[in-house]
């Protein structure tokens, strides 16, 4: 087999065929096939991985016909196999699909719709397709704005694919190098921070990195953040803490570019994550769910800081706003503000929340819980000792169960819950009593 015992360990709840169970002859032929056929870097989740046939809602449905209950999605955000959007990307296919040097309508009004969902001055925005595309182009316009090199990150941040994104992408493992003029600052650990100093701690780590960068001679370009830290183990809370950075970032003239990839499109129960801390970006990074599965990215930002790059640089993607996926996105919003998904997630959110604090009084070796919305996270192990094993047992009992979640964080120790929006308050109790569960198993196995 390809995947040697290693490949699992960058990649939390990555599949690692030296600890797998028994598969069943589907699956292990399909893994075989792949491993034939497809590039050596994929990775599989779960020490059973899933062979999947179809999706809908919140269901996927395996090739063995057994069901899952989706709780880590969140690509398709409005549920997978959307009507609304399987129908608009059907019609708009049968009806042309050009590109951004025609003039279409449907672009125009679904940018001017998603528009208005941002605060001034955030009014004009550019298409790619991936979230790695519209970071690089992001960071492009930054660098072209500031006439600076230098990048602060995350210590355990994910923002992609190009090699711009990778280089700033150290969750990606030690053998992925950091991009040059990429400073780290240390993952934010709200779950062993005291709340009042956490603003501080991450404020006074962003001034040593520009320090650093001011003598490396590159100078600050940009900040570039994932509002709700996803990679980072989920630091959502309290609400705020970003402003002080802010600041400072404003005061050195470099820009905020606030990564909405995870928490964009309503998962935090506001439109944006950064709107939780009551912070204005500079530009705004769009991705996965804003197309429910086709392939739809963005750079929002002011008219004044891409103005510039705009004059001097040509930018054209060929698939990028494409009028199938621009469909596909509209569907998408129609979908979000006719169910209300922004306000369900804030609700089902809090229902999430208080539940997961309920399994940390509950069990001694869930130690802290957090999230803002429907992005969910439980830390396992202790304050002094994170357990990285005991997160991947529990994701892979919970998929034994039928209820898919992951774990992620700069220790692996986070579990991650993540569903579709519309997931109602009957599976959020599923999630939660099949959790219980995984965990009391664990405590009858250890005690
Ligand atoms: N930023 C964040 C925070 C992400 O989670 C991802 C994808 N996991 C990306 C950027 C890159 O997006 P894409 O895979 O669409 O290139």
């Amino acid at each position: 087999m390809q995947q040697t015992a290693g490949s699992g360990v960058h990649m939390a709840n990555g599949y690692d065929p030296a600890r797998s169970v028994a598969l069943d002859p589907t699956t292990a032929d399909l893994i075989r096939r792949r491993d034939r056929s497809l590039g050596p870097s994929y990775r599989l989740f779960y020490d059973e991985p899933i062979a999947v046939a179809s999706a809908s809602g919140l269901v996927l449905t395996g090739m063995d016909g057994r069901t899952y209950l989706d709780a880590y999605n969140n690509v398709p955000a409005i549920g997978h196999s959307h009507p609304a959007v399987a129908s608009a990307v059907d019609r708009q296919l049968r009806t042309l699909n050009t590109h951004t040097r025609y003039l279409t309508e449907p672009i125009l009004e679904y940018s001017e719709r998603l528009l208005a969902k941002f605060p001034a001055p955030l009014e004009r925005i550019t298409y790619t397709c991936t979230g790695s595309e519209a970071i690089d182009l992001a960071v492009r316009i930054a660098r072209h704005r500031t006439g600076k090199r230098g990048l602060i990150i995350s210590e355990h941040a994910y923002h992609g694919t190009t090699v711009t994104a990778a280089g700033m992408s150290p969750s990606l493992g030690p053998n992925n190098p950091l991009g040059a003029d990429v400073v780290t600052i240390p993952s934010i650990d709200t779950a062993r921070t005291p709340a009042a100093d956490i603003a501080d701690r991450l404020a006074s780590s962003i001034r040593s990195a520009i320090d650093e960068l001011n003598e490396r001679g590159a100078g600050v370009a940009a900040l570039v953040l994932d509002s709700i830290f996803s990679s980072d183990g989920v630091q959502a809370s309290p609400a705020g803490f970003l402003q002080p950075a802010a600041a400072i970032i404003r005061d050195v003239d470099a820009l905020w570019i606030a990564d909405e990839v995870q928490p964009g499109f309503g998962r935090t129960g506001n439109w944006w994550g950064f709107q939780r801390h009551g912070i204005t970006p500079d530009l705004v990074v769009l991705g996965k769910p804003m197309g429910n599965g086709l392939p739809i990215a963005a750079v929002v930002g002011s008219l004044d800081v891409q103005a510039g790059f705009g004059a001097e640089v040509r930018y054209f993607n060929t698939f990028g706003g494409n009028p199938v996926c621009i469909a596909a996105a509209t569907a998408v919003l129609d979908v979000i503000e006719k169910d209300g998904l922004v306000e369900h997630a804030a609700v089902v959110g809090d229902q999430l929340l208080t539940g997961l604090n309920a399994l940390v009084d509950r069990h001694d070796h869930a130690f802290h819980a957090r999230g803002a919305g429907l992005f969910g996270a439980l830390d396992l192990g202790t304050e002094d000792r994170p357990d990285p094993a005991l997160a991947s047992r529990v994701v892979n009992s919970m998929r034994r169960a039928g209820v898919l979640i992951s774990a992620s964080g700069p220790d692996a120790a986070s579990l991650k819950i993540r569903p579709p929006l519309p997931v109602t308050d009957t599976q959020c109790a599923l999630i939660l009593e099949t959790l219980d569960a995984a965990l009391a198993d664990e405590e009858k196995t250890t005690s």
